[in-house]
């Protein structure tokens, strides 16, 4: 494989991006699909992710059409503002919300905004949709086509589906028009089967621990490594990973770079140079790893956490100081030289900027807040001070209380609550009442027998169908924790759902709700509610609600625990471990809540025991406003 060829593949930019931004795009970018019209989904009302992908598609196809550069830019940036909004767009227009108050939607994108959420349908994107073949997005995306490309070969051979470009790349009709030539087509080939073979993203809980494995193997074996980073989607903790990008410095790099593509889990290997390797792992996920001097690696890492569309703003930012950022630092553009840096927040720093920590890079408005210097110090896992949803071996959980809770102490809790579930959990071994009464008494033992961390005898307790608890109130009234959840009945209209939610956070004895969604990420679909009126119910009951830490779950996700917190709930970061290991699972639930900007005063477990304690004995209705004092 020449080099050429490799940075090609290994570069797989996007179309609608410049050449020089990292391919840490959202899926959106690059997955492949046809046109869908807006009401194609079947659902009454369009959520934030539905009209954000319209944005996006009409950015694409203006982009085909050769509409100017700052037009595209703006319905791209849009899409992403849209995807990325703790509140409904629906929502907002049916209340009458200024929608220019957003960053980066203007008051031509607010009108098209509202004719989507009000009539269901814009005349702008149908009218669009209705010059192009129903397939020219999914062409254009290939990597290495893009919207010149796309446009030839349709009016050239009129390509307008992924198979058609297939079948002109190999039968040698695209080498022969001019400036494409055998090896573009070649390209476009591989890019069309590593697409197919390699499908959709990967959930984070497959990514993560792939990418760690792969770090400390790399670790182990080249001691020359000095530093080594993920960087990319999985450093932003997004839901699901694309690829997985590492940023490494080494003295030796050569010797990095040759043991990746050795490793024994490699499946295949893309490329393999003298600063980047690509492998494919047998889990079906790539790995793109660079190995660079130690003075850029403050510059390597920022390029290649992304996201997009935070770069971009980032290097609108430098222009506009006479700079310009790349991948190996920044250039003063008057003097052509080129300042490295050993770390991001120097860089940042160099731009005027606050250091912007990774799971606020998407372009929104963190770099004005950056220049405001008004990013909050956000949530982190050392001021977690206990966990209040753990399992053990008296229902569906592995180890014994006791061993769950000697490992909780060890990572420096103050308090733990242990939540078996309910009996109404046949297959989850839940507890019956008699049962449930000696586990209180077994933990009330060992809270004596320990002395030195605060034990609360809890459940996980269903919320059943009609929004009833799976314990009645007495045996509810022994318990010092109670997480309801919902675990069976998921597929209920969006009404029912709400209403019967809503109903078990009236229970004096609930103290949070778990899981809200019960969504499990690229398994699971969410239920379907209301969730603003779930999020005020919680506000007002004095309902905790849980940001579940489990990486399957993520739930709240990031855009519902921003506006549960906009709206006073108390949070909890819990990770629903089922065995002493799954207890670091906080630190993905941490990430959710930084995703969030949440600070340590947000979430509820970050009081230290005694104030812990002082909430508890609160009347429930007033316990938000106990932490909005004590948080
Ligand atoms: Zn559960
Ligand atoms: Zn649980």
């Amino acid at each position: 494989m020449t080099t050429s060829s490799i940075v090609t593949l290994l570069v797989r930019t996007a179309t609608s991006v410049p050449p020089s931004v990292p391919d840490t795009a959202d899926p959106k970018y690059r997955k492949m699909r046809t046109i869908p019209s807006c009401r194609e989904s079947g659902l009454d009302r369009m959520n934030n992710t539905q009209i954000a992908e319209v944005f996006e598609n009409i950015a694409g196809l203006l982009e085909i059409k050769g509409e100017r550069r700052f037009v595209v830019v703006s319905y791209q940036r849009a899409a992403r503002t849209i995807d990325h909004l703790p509140t409904e767009l629906e929502q907002m227009v049916r209340e009458e919300e200024d929608l220019k108050q957003i960053p980066g939607i203007g008051k031509a994108i607010a009108g098209k905004i509202t004719q989507l959420a009000t009539e269901g349908k814009m005349d702008f994107y149908e009218k669009l949709r209705g010059e192009f073949p129903d397939g020219i997005l999914d062409v254009m995306r290939v990597p290495g086509v893009g919207p010149k490309s796309a446009k030839r070969l349709w009016d050239e051979l009129d390509v307008t589906t992924v198979e058609a470009l297939e079948a002109v790349a190999s039968d040698g009709r695209l080498a022969a028009l001019p400036r494409m030539g055998p090896k573009k087509a070649k390209n476009i080939l591989k890019e069309i089967a590593a697409a197919r073979t390699k499908g959709d993203r990967v959930p984070i809980a497959r990514a993560l621990p792939a990418a760690e494995r792969v770090i400390g193997a790399l670790k182990e074996r080249c001691p020359s490594i000095v530093r080594i980073e993920p960087a990319g989607s999985l450093r932003r903790f997004e839901e699901t990973i694309g690829d997985i990008d590492i940023v490494c410095t080494a003295t030796d790099p050569q010797n990095v770079l040759d043991t990746l593509v050795e490793l024994p889990n490699v499946a295949s290997v893309l490329a393999h140079g003298e600063k980047k390797s690509a492998v494919v792992l047998s889990e079906g996920v790539q790995v793109d790893l660079r190995v660079v001097d130690d003075s850029q690696f403050g510059a390597l890492l920022q390029y290649f956490t992304g996201d997009k569309q935070h770069n971009i703003r980032l290097r609108e930012l430098a222009v506009r100081q006479g700079l310009s950022v790349n991948e190996y630092g920044i250039k003063d553009t008057e003097t052509g030289e080129t300042e490295s840096f050993t770390d991001e927040s120097a860089m940042y720093e160099r731009l005027g900027l606050q250091y912007i920590p990774p799971e606020l890079r998407r372009g929104t408005d963190e770099i004005d807040r950056a220049r405001q210097h008004s990013i909050p110090r956000l949530v982190e896992v050392s001021d977690l001070k206990g966990d209040l949803h753990v399992h053990t071996e008296w229902s569906d959980g592995r180890d014994a209380t006791e061993m769950m809770v000697v490992a909780a102490r060890e990572r420096g809790y103050e308090y733990v609550a242990i939540t078996d579930h309910s009996a109404g959990r046949g297959i989850a071994n839940g507890l019956s009442i008699e049962r449930l009464e000696e586990h209180i008494r077994e933990i009330r033992q060992l809270e004596d027998r320990l002395g030195d961390i605060k034990l609360l005898a809890g459940s996980e307790v269903d919320i059943r169908a009609d929004g009833s608890l799976d314990y009645p109130d007495d045996a509810l009234d022994e318990l010092d924790w109670v997480v309801a959840s919902v675990h069976s009945g998921m597929g209920q209209d969006a009404g029912t759902m709400t209403a019967r939610i809503i109903k078990a956070m009236h229970s004096p004895h609930v103290t949070a709700v778990g899981h809200l969604t019960t969504r499990m990420i690229g398994e699971r679909k969410p239920i379907e509610a209301d969730f603003e009126s779930i999020f005020e119910a919680a506000a007002k009951t004095g309902t905790a609600l849980e940001i579940n830490a489990s990486p399957r779950r993520l739930d709240l996700k990031d855009t519902h625990a921003h506006r549960a917190r906009e709206l006073g709930v108390p949070l909890v970061i819990d990770s629903d471990a089922h065995d002493a290991e799954s207890l670091d699972n906080q630190r993905c639930g941490v990430a959710v809540a930084r995703r969030a900007w949440c600070e340590p005063k947000h979430i509820l477990n970050t009081l230290p025991v005694d104030s812990f304690i002082k909430y508890l004995d609160t009347d429930k209705p007033d316990r938000p406003q106990f932490l909005a004092e004590h948080g």
